[in-house]
């Protein structure tokens, strides 16, 4: 579908912590995307300028009406003062879908995909499209984040946990204050033990730069066919 200015409206706010909100933004128009695709957000600076940032969609296509943006805000970021001040009622403008990182088919089994921080966004909307496709293959979520509220979208990873059973993810925190039982660490330390790449077995990653590019190179070295790794890098 090609890219087209629409307009957006903020339905509801889900604040993780102190850095990152999950918004909803209500469109009226029909608005058709690939699972990965992201937007371009219109934000115009204290000059007035305007300036553009990309958001990868997190909702699933089958959501209509409206799409969801998951935002990690950097200290003095232009669109990350935006989003701070954004509040439910607000309306602004954004170009989309844009991106070519989609799901590949046919599908591997087991497919995985790894991410850290707000890099889980594409991938609830990929995982989701694909489950509620009827997918059967063994789907394997990778996540890293830094302290228990930093678990972006932990709602969805539990609902999708509950709905469907060839789903799993693999939780990392690497700075756990209280009680996290889970694993601890970096994603990078834990691709040896997480995934069994074989030489057909995709794997999609997003986050950044560095994480990408480190573990896309430990999946290649291990076996996997690098025509199989998908990226999506940010800054
Ligand atoms: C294809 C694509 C998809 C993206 N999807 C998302 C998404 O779903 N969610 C999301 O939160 N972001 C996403 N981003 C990043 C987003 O577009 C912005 O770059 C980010 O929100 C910072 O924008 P800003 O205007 O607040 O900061 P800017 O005003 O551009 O930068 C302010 C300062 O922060 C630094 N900075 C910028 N980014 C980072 C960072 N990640 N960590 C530390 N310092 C940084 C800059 O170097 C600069 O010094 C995506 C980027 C791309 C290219």
């Amino acid at each position: 579908m090609a890219a087209k200015n629409y307009r957006v409206k903020v339905a509801k706010i889900v604040n993780y912590g102190e850095r990152s909100s999950l918004y909803k933004l209500s469109i009226d128009e029909e608005f058709g995307f690939s699972p990965g695709q992201f937007v371009m957000v219109s934000i115009k600076d204290k000059d007035g300028r305007e300036m553009r940032r990309a958001y990868s969609i997190a909702s699933s296509p089958n959501d209509k009406g409206f799409i969801e943006l998951l935002v990690t805000r950097v200290e003095g970021g232009i669109a990350s003062e935006f989003f701070k001040n954004a509040k439910v009622g607000d309306s602004f403008g954004i170009l989309g879908p844009m991106g070519v990182f989609k799901i590949r088919e046919p599908i591997s089994d087991p497919v995985y995909f790894i991410a850290t921080g707000c890099g889980i966004a594409p991938f609830i909307s990929m995982i989701r499209s694909l489950l509620e496709k009827g997918l059967k293959s063994k789907i394997i979520l990778l996540y890293g984040f830094r302290h228990e509220v930093d678990y972006l979208c932990k709602e969805y990873v539990d609902d999708i946990l509950k709905e469907y059973q060839n789903f799993s993810v693999i939780p990392v925190m690497s700075q756990p204050k209280g009680k996290w039982k889970g694993y601890v660490g970096r994603v990078t330390s834990f691709i040896d033990v997480a995934i069994e790449p074989k030489e057909d077995t995709q794997a999609y990653l997003c986050g950044q730069k560095e994480m990408v590019e480190q573990v896309k190179d430990s999946l290649i070295n291990r076996g996997m066919n690098k025509e199989n790794v998908f990226l999506e890098k940010w800054s």
